[in-house]
């Protein structure tokens, strides 16, 4: 990550697990669950901490970002790469499966570290920031018509980088739409700068926002005002979620997050069966579970705040409905 942001990362978040044991005033019991050094490391957001109830570790956000003995618990079928990304590095940083878009890997850096992520092994390519390479590869290839910018978590490039970019990126005739797949409003919506506005403004391509979040709770009125402003752009938004075992498993859960969000103008997009990753196992829900739920959501809500149920499987030909 870019050094002032990066700097910025750090204030504004806890990494030491001890700290965050504090902040959250866990007890003896509680402390002894975590797990002091993870393979992963520790990042949790301040502004994330304070909605975490005090000394409980059960709660959907503490969840998600406090690491716990049970990552080192195995279960069959959890793997390194279960997604099999790297199997589809080309040039560079570009990871290229599906047909017609491709991932920009712009960075390892997070605003986050989200337990469960299926990218915790991945190798990213040394060297941020600058894509002269992967330019060439996508002016190269005239069938691809979208770019997602990905990572890692694309809003830790700077906002230079960020500009040289969409500027390179704006240039290749044949591309349409720019993507971005980001999770890092939640944790610090200012990164949603004026400046960083203005770039997307001055962008000639369209461009897209994917948001990731589980929980409804994630949120806050920042938040959504932040999103607002890069909607007011003219931006789409949309979710995507991962449904994850003692985090959004349930009826209301789900309820709560879809109608929320769609009711701030963001629809959900994909709802994500776990990507079996190596400690993670605690996090595991069957097929059928993520079915039964989806079914008794479309009872409740409109169909557009339904969001498809999908898994990855690796070197099928896109995300497979369940
Ligand atoms: C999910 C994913 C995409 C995007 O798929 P969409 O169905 O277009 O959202 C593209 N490339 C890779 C490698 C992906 O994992
Ligand atoms: S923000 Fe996304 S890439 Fe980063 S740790 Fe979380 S799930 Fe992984």
């Amino acid at each position: 990550m870019e050094l002032e942001l990066w700097r910025r990362v750090q204030r504004e978040s806890f990494s030491k697990i001890s700290d965050a044991a504090d902040f959250l005033e866990l007890d003896e019991e509680n402390r002894g669950r975590l797990l002091e050094r993870p393979s992963f490391p520790f990042l949790l957001p301040k502004r994330i901490a304070i909605k975490i109830d005090k000394n409980n570790l059960n709660g959907p956000l503490a969840r998600q970002f406090l690491p716990l003995k049970d990552e080192l618990i195995g279960g069959q079928g959890f793997v390194a790469d279960p997604t099999c990304d790297s199997s589809f590095k080309k040039e560079g940083k570009i990871l290229h499966k599906y047909d017609g878009r491709l991932l920009l890997i712009t960075t390892g850096a997070c605003a986050m570290h989200c337990r469960y992520c299926f990218r915790q092994n991945f190798s990213y390519p040394e060297g941020g920031g600058f894509f002269a390479k992967e330019i060439e590869y996508i002016k190269n290839d005239p069938s691809i018509h979208e770019v997602i910018l990905s990572g890692g978590d694309p809003l830790s490039l700077s906002d230079m980088m960020l500009e040289n970019l969409l500027e390179s990126l704006s240039a290749i005739p044949h591309l349409q739409i720019i993507r971005f797949h980001t999770r890092f409003p939640i944790g610090i919506p200012e990164r949603i700068s004026l400046r960083f506005l203005e770039i997307l403004k001055n962008s000639l391509k369209q461009i897209v926002f994917i948001i990731h979040a589980n929980h409804f709770d994630e949120f806050d009125a920042d938040i959504l005002s932040s999103l607002k402003q890069v909607q007011s752009l003219g931006i789409p938004i949309l979710l995507q979620t991962v449904l994850l075992k003692g985090i959004n498993d349930d009826l209301q859960t789900l309820k709560d997050l879809f109608l929320g969000l769609s009711s701030n103008g963001i629809l959900p997009y994909y709802l994500h069966r776990l990507d079996p990753v190596i400690g993670t196992s605690h996090f595991y829900l069957s097929k059928e579970q993520g079915s039964f739920l989806i079914d008794e959501l479309r009872k409740f809500l409109p169909g557009y705040a339904v969001p498809r149920f999908v898994q990855e499987i690796p070197h099928a030909p896109y995300k497979t409905l369940l």
